[in-house]
C-alpha cells in the first residue's frame, strides 16, 4: 500500500497494540488502520478506558490538512475533528472505513485513552459535541478580547460564585440597579 501523504512510499506492516495490525509509512510516520483490523481489535479490547486529562498528552502532532485519497479504494478521505482538547482531524474513507493517522495522531489518542473510541469520533453526536466545544472556545476568546483578560477572569469568578447563591436573582437585580437605595 502506498502512503496517502507521501504517495510514492510503501507502508510497512506494524503492530500498534496487541492484536492491532496497521501499516506505517517510514517517511512521514503516519499510520493506516483498516476497519476490519480495528473492529477485531476493539472486540477483544473490553470496555473503553477512562479518558485522561489533556495534560497527559505530550506529543507534537503533525496534522496534514491537504486532501488525501484512500490507499485502498481511492475515494477522498473525509476529515473528522477529534475535539476533547486535541486540535487535529482524522481522515476516514467513506468507502471502506479505513482511517489514516498523521504522525503522532494515533499516539496522542492513545495517551488520552481515546484510541478505543475512534469509531465514535465519526458519529453525529461526537461531531455535534466537537462543534459545541469549538463554538464555546470561540466565544471565550471573544469575551476575553471584549472585556480584557483581567476583567473577564474576574467576571468568570463572580459568575461561578453567583451560580451557587440561592438569592441569585436578587443579587443580580441589586447589581444592575444604578441606585438600589433610592426610595
Ligand atoms: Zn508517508
Ligand atoms: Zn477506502
Amino acid at each position: 500500500m502506498l502512503c496517502p501523504v507521501c504517495k510514492t512510499r510503501k507502508c510497512n506492516a506494524v503492530r500498534l497494540d496487541e492484536n492491532l495490525e496497521a501499516l506505517r509509512c517510514a517517511s512521514c510516520g503516519g499510520h493506516w488502520i483498516s476497519r476490519p483490523h480495528y473492529s477485531a481489535w476493539l472486540k477483544g479490547h473490553g470496555d473503553p478506558l477512562p479518558e485522561k486529562p489533556l495534560s497527559a498528552v505530550q506529543l507534537d502532532v503533525q496534522d496534514i490538512v491537504a486532501a488525501k485519497l484512500c490507499p485502498g479504494c481511492r475515494k477522498i478521505l473525509l476529515k473528522f475533528r477529534v475535539g476533547h482538547g486535541l486540535d487535529f482531524s482524522l481522515d476516514r474513507c467513506p468507502g471502506c472505513g479505513g482511517v489514516w493517522f498523521d504522525r503522532n495522531e494515533w499516539e496522542a489518542l492513545r495517551q488520552k485513552n481515546l484510541h478505543d473510541e475512534i469509531h465514535r469520533i465519526f458519529c453525529t453526536d461526537w461531531q455535534r459535541q466537537v462543534r459545541r466545544e469549538e463554538m464555546a472556545a470561540q466565544l471565550d476568546r471573544l469575551y476575553g478580547n471584549r472585556l480584557g483578560m483581567e476583567c473577564y477572569e474576574r467576571a468568570k469568578e463572580i459568575r461561578e460564585w453567583l451560580r451557587g447563591q440561592p438569592q441569585r436573582q436578587a443579587i443580580l437585580a441589586f447589581l444592575a440597579d444604578d441606585d438600589p437605595y433610592a426610595v
